[in-house]
């Protein structure tokens, strides 16, 4: 295995895991882990032993989400047409290939879950959480950005916990994020890797194309309610909060300016 991976792919019986190894960055998601994270859930899908996919990550968090640094550097002056189709294949399409994953996927959370990151959970099936995990999208505060890419937030948690939430920047801790439904369970943090396992083995055993079968049949149940309409809708709308003066303003002042913003907006 390369020693340096950005993702670190594993199969445990029928149970890929995939985790984004990235700690001293707390699992910041650059170009190279996304196009990393999509090599590993297509191989996850193209092996016929594999029955479930894990997405987690090492260390302390499961991801604070995309790298603003690595952002400033090689995109400062990219224009719209460059940002609309890289955002479109690493953000959109790789998320909605997560959602799509013929096979149940679970995130398995710990520690910050945020903005990208949070998106990134968020397409899997079910998410399992440690008592520490906590969830944001602060980029409306941080960023003047219209949220992340993929508007799945009402879907999961509901439209107004959603507003909430995006027009605050605040995070929402386990238990809360337990309660409205948007992780399936809470864990102690010594307990998480071995519980998402527990559960993974468990929906493994089930008829892998029956399972392949309902998941199509729930998703479509949001497909035609308008979901998949909503959040390419989204990503225009989300294009177009890249050229605001808003969001020129954030860019002007640097990374380190939303981060601590982002911190501020936390509590
Ligand atoms: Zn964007």
């Amino acid at each position: 295995m390369d020693d340096d991976a950005q993702i670190i792919s594993e199969r445990l019986g029928p149970v890929a895991r995939i985790l984004q190894n990235r700690p001293e960055r707390r699992n910041a998601q650059g170009t190279r882990m996304l196009e990393e994270l999509e090599a590993a859930l297509d191989a996850a899908v193209a092996d016929p032993a594999v029955r479930v996919i894990v997405l987690g990550g090492v260390g302390d968090h499961f991801s604070a989400g995309h790298d603003l640094k690595e952002g400033e550097a090689e995109r400062s002056g990219v224009t719209a047409e460059q940002r609309y189709v890289r955002e479109s294949r690493l953000y959109y399409d790789l998320s909605l290939k997560i959602w799509d994953a013929p096979k149940p996927t679970i995130a398995q959370v710990q520690g910050a879950c945020i903005a990208g990151a949070f998106m990134t959970a968020n397409m899997c099936d079910l998410v399992v959480a440690s008592e520490d995990a906590f969830f944001a999208d602060p980029v409306v505060n941080t960023l003047g950005a219209a949220a992340v890419e993929v508007l799945v937030h009402p879907t999961v948690m509901g439209l107004r916990k959603a507003k909430d939430l995006l027009y605050t920047g605040r995070r929402m801790d386990a238990a809360e994020a337990l309660a409205c439904g948007m992780v399936s369970r809470v864990v102690p943090r010594a307990a998480l890797e071995a519980e998402t396992l527990a559960l993974a083995e468990r929906i493994a055993a089930t008829p892998p194309f029956a399972l392949r079968l309902v998941k199509k049949s729930l998703n479509r149940t949001l497909d035609m309610a308008g979901f998949r309409a909503g959040l390419e809708a989204h990503f225009d709308t989300h294009q177009l909060s890249h050229l605001t003066t808003e969001f020129a303003e954030v860019v002007e002042r640097g990374p380190g300016d939303a981060i601590a913003r982002g911190r501020s907006a936390a509590g």
